[in-house]
C-alpha cells in the first residue's frame, strides 16, 4: 500500500502544480467553524460537501463515535485551540446514523483484545464500555457531547455549539 500511495502522490503533486492549485492558502478556517465528527469511512468526501464546506473552510476533528469521554479531554483541548487560540465562533458536533460504536459490545471487544495478545491485566483493569467510548444511541451521544462542550470551562460561552446527525448514505443532515 505504501508504494502505491507514494507512486500516486508523485502524479498528484505534479497535476496540482500544472493546474496551478499548489499556491498557499490561509490556514485560518475561512468559515470560522470547527466540526467534530466520527472516523467512519463513509463520511470521507461526504460530510464537507454535504455541509457546503471546501478545503480551507473548517477545522475538523474526528474520533471513533465522535465521543468525548468523561476522563478524556483531548477533544476539548483541540476545541480550546480552535476557539480560544484561533478564534473560531461555532462548533458543530456531527454524529451519524448506523455508527459502529453503537454496535460494539464490551464482551466482543474483550475477546478481540485477548485474541490480539493484549494483556489480561489491561483487559481486567478497565471498564471497556467507558474506556473504548461505546455509545448506546447516536442522537443521545451527540446531545451529551454538545452538553459537555457547553459545560467545559475551557470553551468560551459565546461559542455556538450545535448538534447534528447525518445519514452516511444519503448525506442528509438533521439538527438535534
Ligand atoms: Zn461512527
Amino acid at each position: 500500500m505504501l508504494e502505491r500511495i507514494m507512486e500516486h502522490n508523485k502524479k498528484f503533486v505534479e497535476e496540482r502544480k500544472q493546474k496551478g492549485e499548489d499556491k498557499p492558502i490561509s490556514a485560518h478556517a475561512h468559515a470560522d467553524v470547527m466540526v467534530f465528527t466520527c472516523m467512519d469511512t463513509r463520511l470521507v468526501d461526504l460530510l464537507e460537501p454535504a455541509m457546503g464546506f471546501k478545503r480551507g473552510d473548517i477545522k475538523i476533528l474526528k474520533n471513533a463515535g465522535n465521543m468525548i469521554r468523561k476522563d478524556c479531554d483531548d477533544v476539548i483541548r483541540s476545541m480550546f485551540i480552535g476557539t480560544v487560540v484561533m478564534g473560531l465562533k461555532e462548533v458543530y458536533v456531527v454524529g451519524h446514523k448506523d455508527c459502529g460504536m453503537a454496535k460494539q459490545t464490551p464482551e466482543a471487544i474483550k475477546e478481540k483484545m485477548l485474541a490480539r495478545g493484549l494483556s489480561r491485566e489491561i483487559v481486567d483493569s478497565i471498564d471497556i464500555a467507558e474506556w473504548a467510548g461505546l455509545i448506546c444511541n447516536e442522537e443521545q451521544n451527540v446531545r451529551d457531547v454538545v452538553a459537555r462542550v457547553k459545560a467545559s470551562e475551557y470553551i468560551p460561552k459565546d461559542v455556538a455549539v450545535h448538534g447534528l446527525i447525518m445519514d452516511p448514505n444519503t448525506g442528509e443532515i438533521e439538527v438535534l
